[in-house]
């Protein structure tokens, strides 16, 4: 048996559309290193972020709603799985290269602090004087200088493409005018949505922040749940929703593949640089979808992100946080070892954000819990 790098590159010239990401073609990382016998670059990347500590702490961090009400709901890992999982089925229709997608999709949530936005805003409240917080630049200081896996460099050396497209995540907000990233990145942005807007329902139905009919005021989730009842009569309420977000879902990826199927074909893009000089995304759901989407996103915003319960649990956690970053900020001397070294580089600020960034929900708790003690 001859298993080498170059029946990747084989099976990807074969099977890859050539507007995708072909591995052969990658810019490779900061730091060299030899090919692998038979791992392809990206999945190498893919490896590196699952076994990285960042990643499974995801297991234990708030997506929405924190571990107070059960464990039915969406964690930051989960959703991390949902959005791979999306992203690689509508990266095997378009001919992408799913090992990229994988990776970018499996490292898109990793920068995210404890206690989800609400985390997120009080650090960058901190930290503002410092250049701030944002989930999606602290991903690449994770794996280019805070994991530290391999004696040869910090970080985890991942591919440039990878870097690149995480890199765009945090540049979209404060960049209104940029080149659109490759294909890959842009099903990953697409599936992350996706993913969010239909957890974030079924979530907030199964806590009972929302009743089934409030959302029917909603054409999306309306015409699922038609669609629903035309296959099946006298659901109980459970399997019923469970439908509809199967078919929300399944609406939801098909209308992107076929309104992304037919601007590929429109653009006339043939390859990766074509795809990065075009005037716009190209992975993106039709215009009719796209808009009912957004009202499906601005009534969750109102009724689930603005929930007098979500709101009160926001409140608690960024209380701990803040008076965790003081504690910390006035004695660094009780930092954790890995981090006191950072002192003298970053600054205690920084150092004390990061390590607050890095913790799950329930370290946060527990370590507040225990500076609170007297
Ligand atoms: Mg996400």
């Amino acid at each position: 048996m001859n298993v080498t790098v170059s029946n990747l590159t084989d099976h990807e010239a074969h099977w890859l559309a050539p507007y995708a990401m072909h591995s052969a073609e990658t810019a490779g990382r900061e730091h060299d290193e030899p090919l692998h016998p038979y791992r392809g670059p990206y999945q190498r990347d893919r490896d590196r972020i699952v076994h990285s500590s960042a990643y499974r702490r995801l297991a234990h961090k708030t997506q929405v709603f924190t571990g107070v009400k059960g464990d039915y709901h969406r964690t930051r890992l989960t959703h991390t799985l949902e959005v791979a999982s999306i992203a690689r089925t509508i990266g095997r229709v378009l001919r992408l290269n799913e090992d990229l997608i994988e990776a970018l999709a499996l490292m898109h949530d990793i920068g995210h602090p404890p206690f989800g936005h609400a985390g997120e805003s009080i650090l960058d409240e901190f930290t503002h004087d410092w250049g701030g917080f944002n989930h999606n630049q602290h991903a690449i200081r994770i794996v280019t200088e805070l994991e530290y896996r391999y004696p040869e460099f910090p970080g985890l050396n991942l591919s440039k493409e990878i870097l690149a497209g995480q890199q765009i995540r945090y540049k979209r907000r404060n960049d209104r005018v940029q080149c659109p990233p490759l294909l890959e990145v842009q099903v990953v942005d697409a599936a992350d949505s996706i993913a969010y807007d239909a957890h974030d329902a079924d979530d907030a139905l199964e806590l009972g922040l929302l009743e089934l009919d409030n959302l029917l005021a909603v054409p999306l989730w309306e015409k699922a749940v038609r669609q629903v009842e035309s296959r099946y009569t006298a659901l109980d309420t459970k399997p019923f929703r469970r439908a509809v977000i199967h078919q929300l879902i399944e609406m939801l990826v098909s209308d992107l593949v076929e309104s992304s199927c037919h601007r590929l074909e429109k653009s006339g893009v043939d390859s990766p640089r074509a795809v990065t000089q075009s005037a716009t995304r190209i992975i993106a759901p039709s215009e009719a979808v796209f808009n009912q989407k957004t009202e499906l996103e601005k009534f969750l915003f109102a009724q689930v992100y603005r929930h007098p319960t979500v709101l009160a649990e926001r409140t608690i956690a960024g209380e701990a946080l803040r008076e965790m970053f003081q504690h910390f900020t006035q004695c660094p001397e009780k930092l954790p070892e890995s981090a006191r070294k950072r002192l003298e580089i970053d600054g205690v600020a920084r150092v004390v954000c990061d390590f607050l960034a890095g913790m799950t929900d329930r370290f946060a708790l527990e370590e507040h819990r225990r500076q609170k003690e007297p």
